[in-house]
């Protein structure tokens, strides 16, 4: 028997991406720190818990000690939905088994990776469930599972859920673990959950398996946001639940209040919170419900922070594909539940709610606060050639009517076990895998980059957009929040820095922006022509012109109007 106030742990979070909680670097899951809290509670002193990031320990060979001497080593991780990040590498397959190895301890297991283990993390994969090597995996909750076996002297534990009263106490004893993150304090997002489960059943996904939704109500997570903040988390997502708008209320139907207790004492016990996004909305909830989820939306966009996103998993617009994969909601309802996000959340800071949805010569220069995200999905049973163009008329038609899509989001079907798809695999996929390509491209071209010139015009501003890496010449970041917008910015600044941006330029999922404001007597030749409609040869009358006394007094002859992001303030310093 092991005492747990004895107990040496390691924490190795090799990262979780499922359709409903996202732990990728900036952004830390709930697994580590309910992990840590459930250790605390079964008496285990803080100072003995280690935590580590996979990439951690990709960088830092020497802290692989800490897996080899642990008495418990834990690991969490598993990815239910495909995806490519720029904060951080999941962990693979052979990196898992070999911190099994490694562990001369007990190990456990736990988080998605229950679900199953592709070859590689990578979407039309097939996947089984294994166990790496491990001594254990929590084929329930881990956090339960790590509670159990401390109490039990590490000699096992039954397969269970946690309860309320549980997650509210470990996730307030656990926010400490915090500390121990690579990217904390200024580059974290935590990932707060509010329910788990989903009153439907769509063929790929795996959020049934944790049944119909059952909520954490108001106080318990407002609870955990204060516990974080006082370790100095200032951006949050509230992105673990499978439909925001049904918080609180009976499975289905949205409950205004409840949402508004959520918001508002989230704002009260962390004011200072930097942001404050979410993810996941179920359409066919905005339109069930569409006074209550107006309600609802309002709510959401009084209290969050710009450039919010309602994700909407639309997967599909050909009622073949609706059918056959037992899909909730057909394009037109999607689409008025579109126009209704648009309406309710569509303004910016610095205009009237009643605006929505803006956009134009005459729209504040900020990202709207709440928008839909549209996600499809490929390789579903019963897909044919008609998807793909059903998909891109859906998609077209929001355009054309004026509305606006923060975010479009297409991949391809992972299978899991559990899941209606598991017969159907990766089959329909992999047949369709130059059309998935072509049609993809297609999408950004068409589609995308319109739509986020409409979004975020030039002139837009993103403040605090922390920068992450470079490529060609030019600095790479993103704000911290829901689906950032990558910005491309001239020149190699240093990285780990956060700088405030102004918008000059759009790709297809990108955009180029410039320092925030830009001096117009110390901006680079880089800065300058990166703006549309300043040549080489303007630039380079502008730089030898210097010093400007105002941004009118230079020729600058462009499309838009640069002086809403000019300033020429250090005229005693320029060359
Ligand atoms: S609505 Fe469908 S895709 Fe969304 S969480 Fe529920 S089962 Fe999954």
């Amino acid at each position: 028997m092991t005492a747990p106030e004895t107990l040496s742990v390691t924490i190795v979070d090799g990262y979780v991406d499922e359709p409903a909680h996202f732990g990728v670097p900036p952004y830390i899951s709930t697994y580590p720190r309910y992990t840590a809290g459930a250790l605390v509670d079964a008496g285990v002193p803080r100072e003995q818990i280690t935590y580590h990031t996979i990439d951690r320990l990709r960088d830092q060979p020497d802290q692989w000690r800490d897996v080899d001497e642990a008495d418990l080593l834990i690991y969490l991780g598993g990815m239910t939905v495909p995806g490519k990040y720029v904060g951080g590498t999941p962990a693979e397959p052979d990196e898992v088994r070999k911190l099994a190895w490694t562990a001369t301890g007990t190990s456990l297991m736990g988080g998605p990776v229950k679900f199953g283990v592709g070859d590689e993390n990578a979407g039309a994969t097939e996947t089984e469930r294994q166990d790496l090597d491990f001594d254990f995996v929590a084929k329930g909750d881990v956090e339960a599972a790590v509670y159990d076996l401390v109490e039990n002297g590490l000699e096992g534990f039954s397969n269970r859920m946690r309860d309320v009263e549980e997650v509210t106490r470990w996730a307030q004893d656990g926010a400490f673990i915090v500390d121990q993150h690579p990217n904390h304090p200024d580059h974290l997002i935590a990932e707060l959950e509010t329910s788990r489960g989903c009153a439907y059943r769509c063929s790929f996904c795996t959020e049934p398996l944790y049944g119909n939704p059952s909520f954490r109500p108001p106080p318990s997570v407002v609870g955990e946001v204060d516990a974080l903040s006082n370790h100095g988390v200032k951006h949050f997502r509230i992105g673990r639940q499978a439909d925001i708008l049904a918080y609180g209320g009976d499975g289905e139907a949205p409950n205004p209040d409840a949402l508004r207790q959520l918001y508002s004492g989230i704002r009260e016990v962390a004011p200072d919170l930097e942001t404050l996004h979410l993810d996941n909305m179920n359409p066919i909830t905005v339109v069930n419900w569409p006074e209550k989820s107006r309600e609802g939306i309002r709510i959401i966009a009084e209290y969050n922070t710009p450039g919010d996103t309602a994700a909407f998993g639309l997967e599909s617009a050909d009622p073949i594909v609706q059918e056959e994969n037992n899909l909730n909601v057909s394009a037109e309802e999607c689409f008025e539940a579109v126009k209704i996000v648009n309406e309710e959340g569509g303004w910016r800071p610095g205009e009237e709610p009643a605006e929505a949805p803006t956009f134009g010569d005459d729209a504040p220069r900020r990202l709207p606060k709440l928008l839909p995200g549209i996600n499809l999905l490929h390789g579903l049973k019963g897909e044919r050639e008609e998807t793909y163009e059903r998909n891109l008329e859906f998609l077209q038609r929001v355009y054309d009517e004026g509305y606006m899509l923060r975010r479009i989001n297409i991949r391809q079907v992972m299978a899991f076990d559990g899941t209606d798809m598991s017969d159907t695999g990766a089959e329909i996929a992999n047949e369709h895998k130059k059309l998935f390509k072509r049609y993809k491209q297609q999408v950004r071209e068409e589609i995308d980059k319109p739509m986020l010139k409409r979004v975020a015009p030039p002139g837009t501003v993103l403040p605090d957009v922390h920068l992450e890496y470079h490529q060609d010449g030019t600095t790479f970041g993103r704000q911290l929040g829901t689906y950032p917008l990558l910005v491309g910015v001239p020149g190699e600044r240093d990285l780990g820095q956060t700088i405030d941006v102004a918008i000059v330029d759009h790709g297809y999922r990108s955009v180029t922006g410039v320092p925030y404001p830009l001096d117009l007597n110390d901006a680079s030749m880089d800065e300058l022509t990166a703006i549309p409609g300043i040549g080489d040869r303007t630039a380079g009358d502008l730089v030898i012109n210097r010093p400007y006394d105002s941004v009118g007094d230079a020729d600058l002859e462009t499309e838009f109007d640069l002086a809403q992001f000019m300033t020429t303030r250090s005229l005693e310093h320029a060359d």
